[in-house]
């Protein structure tokens, strides 16, 4: 069975744990209403998705 030559440094495992690691999601404006959306979801404030309207949103809420 193979073995490893050497011990991985304290850094390396850092690394490779922080990789997995989760992060908030990327928010970025939306277009038409300016609310902080999610970067590739729908608009949940006025239902726009890049340049079009792709969810039914009630004009009161
Ligand atoms: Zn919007």
């Amino acid at each position: 069975m193979a073995v490893p030559k050497r011990r991985q440094s304290k850094s390396r495992q850092k690394l490779r744990r922080g990789a997995t690691q989760w992060k908030a999601p990327k928010l970025k404006t939306c277009s038409s209403c300016g609310a902080a959306v999610p970067s590739h979801i729908a608009c949940p404030s006025c239902g726009y998705y890049g340049d079009r309207q792709v969810l039914d949103v009630d004009a009161a809420g």
